[in-house]
């Protein structure tokens, strides 16, 4: 049997397409079953870097079977579109994103830890672990070295061009629109451990008198041990948090 298929790619995927394929729908024949897997990566477009794939508007897995006449639409990682509610490709889809940073990016690290963000940061590292750890432990890598990302191992990253973190961590959230999956205060800005409430109050060396005093609720990290709470620091990074967010409800509408 033969097939006659629509196919349009967008974003930086059509960095794989010839000329005459990129950013418009075009047509298709082939004959055999086939998987949309196959068919996207015959068209030389790895599959790694899909995040999202529509057949005729809703959305399938990599082993859904091409139908003759089906309208496909694939989009990329970094297309800035919230799919998380819609993807079926993945049990885990590659958004929920991790990082890893070079040297010159230690505030805007215990930014993204802030929000919850899952973030390596090690200034011990040099170019070439950091570019492995990005590809191994698929991790998007954001550097302000151009040069980093040239490096062939590198999947996904990109070049930080705020020199503000604040801006910096703006710049981050949307790129890769991160307002919907934060989870502030959920991770230690230190090392990047999970906080939990601390079941006991902690011992005495690790808060002051003067907190002690007042505070009875406590958070613990569990990987470093770091203790928290919610004194007029947090309140600071609160307020913070708040204007983040409300940046995102600023950028949301602004797009409509
Ligand atoms: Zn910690």
């Amino acid at each position: 049997m033969s097939y006659r298929i629509a196919i349009r790619f967008y974003e930086e995927l059509n960095d794989f397409l010839p000329e005459k394929w990129r950013k418009r729908e075009f047509e298709l024949c082939f004959s055999g079953k086939r998987s949309v897997k196959d068919l996207i990566e015959s068209i030389g477009v790895p599959h790694v870097e899909v995040d999202l794939i529509l057949v005729n508007g809703e959305s399938v897995g990599f082993d859904y079977i091409v139908q003759d006449g089906d309208r496909i639409s694939v989009y990329p990682m970094f297309e800035m579109l919230d799919i998380s509610q819609v993807t079926k490709l993945r049990p885990h889809p590659l958004r929920e994103i991790r990082f890893v940073l070079d040297v010159h990016l230690r505030k805007l690290a215990r930014y993204l830890r802030l929000f919850g963000f899952d973030v390596l940061f090690d200034e011990t590292l040099d170019d070439a672990k950091l570019a492995e750890i990005s590809s191994r432990q698929r991790r998007v890598l954001l550097t302000r070295d151009r040069g980093l990302l040239k490096r062939r191992i590198v999947e996904r990253g990109f070049v930080i061009r705020n020199t503000d973190p604040r801006q910096q961590l703006l710049e981050v959230f949307k790129r890769l629109n991160l307002w919907s999956l934060c989870n502030p205060f959920s991770r230690c800005l230190e090392c990047n451990g999970a906080i939990i409430p601390a079941n006991d109050v902690p011992d005495e060396h690790a808060i002051p008198l003067g907190v002690r005093q007042w505070c009875n609720e406590y958070f613990r990290c569990v990987q470093c041990g770091k203790v928290y709470w919610k004194g007029s620091h947090y309140e600071k990074l609160a307020r913070f948090v708040n204007r983040i967010m409300n940046e995102g409800n600023f950028f949301k509408n602004g797009k409509e």
